[in-house]
């Protein structure tokens, strides 16, 4: 299974919009952040885990020719909004399925009303092939995909754990029953915006905590803000077996 980070940033994406901030200054291309994504594959598959603002020059720079599916942790619009950019995927291999919360569903419906459109639709417009994600195990392909529950402040999120891989973003609490399901997972990936409390996001303590716990062979921190600092810097103050993610890094499980 390879994995390759789209995005790591917190949802304004670093650097920030006429942000003077040093971080948002920096010329290492590891400090240039878009918004959070993953692209996932095995074998001849390739899904990607949420298509925010980015999604567009997220696939023209991974070079993504083809995908089998986009799966949703929650409906916010960084993890949402580049929805109607799967036009191109759409117009070469039909319907796309996505994957996501009965009330992710819902939220995509009201925004993106002309996708889900049966009548009179627009023929430029994509369509979806829906799949409700509750939380019990699926199968993308031959492979079950766990969805692990958690809590991004008050609002319901899915984090998925792929084998010997998870990914969990926008998490603020999960509870150890949730937790179990990823115990020992060789890589995790898990959120970590900053070192001051957020009260919808884990920071840097919360994280590495939640890590403990996971126990996992390697973990790769990502949603991240710029106030955690300069990558090289925050890096080297980590734990051995625990590293930023960073955009385009690729990973082979
Ligand atoms: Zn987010």
């Amino acid at each position: 299974m390879k994995v390759t980070f789209l995005g790591t940033g917190t949802s304004q994406g670093v650097p920030i919009i006429g942000s003077d901030h040093p971080v948002c200054l920096s010329k290492d291309p590891k400090d240039k952040r878009l918004r959070v994504s993953v692209l996932v594959e095995w074998d001849d598959y390739t899904y990607v885990i949420d298509c925010g603002p980015d999604f567009r020059y997220q696939m023209l720079r991974a070079e993504c020719k083809r995908i089998d599916g986009v799966i949703f942790t929650h409906e916010h619009a960084d993890h949402v909004a580049g929805l109607d950019d799967i036009r191109p995927f759409y117009f070469r291999q039909g319907d796309i399925p996505i994957y996501a919360h009965k009330r992710v569903l819902k939220s995509l419906i009201k925004k993106y009303d002309y996708i889900f459109a049966t009548k009179n639709k627009y023929p430029g417009a994509p369509t979806v092939i829906t799949n409700r994600v509750k939380n019990k195990p699926f199968q993308l392909k031959e492979l079950e995909v766990i969805p692990v529950n958690g809590k991004h402040g008050d609002l319901q999120v899915f984090g998925y754990r792929f084998g010997d891989f998870a990914y969990l973003t926008d998490m603020k609490t999960v509870k150890d029953k949730e937790i179990e399901k990823i115990k020992n997972v060789k890589v995790l990936v898990v959120n970590a915006l900053r070192y001051e409390p957020h009260y919808s996001h884990f920071n840097l303590d919360e994280a590495l905590e939640f890590i403990k716990k996971v126990n996992p062979g390697k973990a790769y921190l990502t949603h991240i803000s710029h106030l955690l600092g300069f990558h090289e810097e925050v890096e080297k103050t980590l734990p051995e077996n625990v590293f930023l993610a960073h955009d385009e890094l690729q990973i082979t499980i």
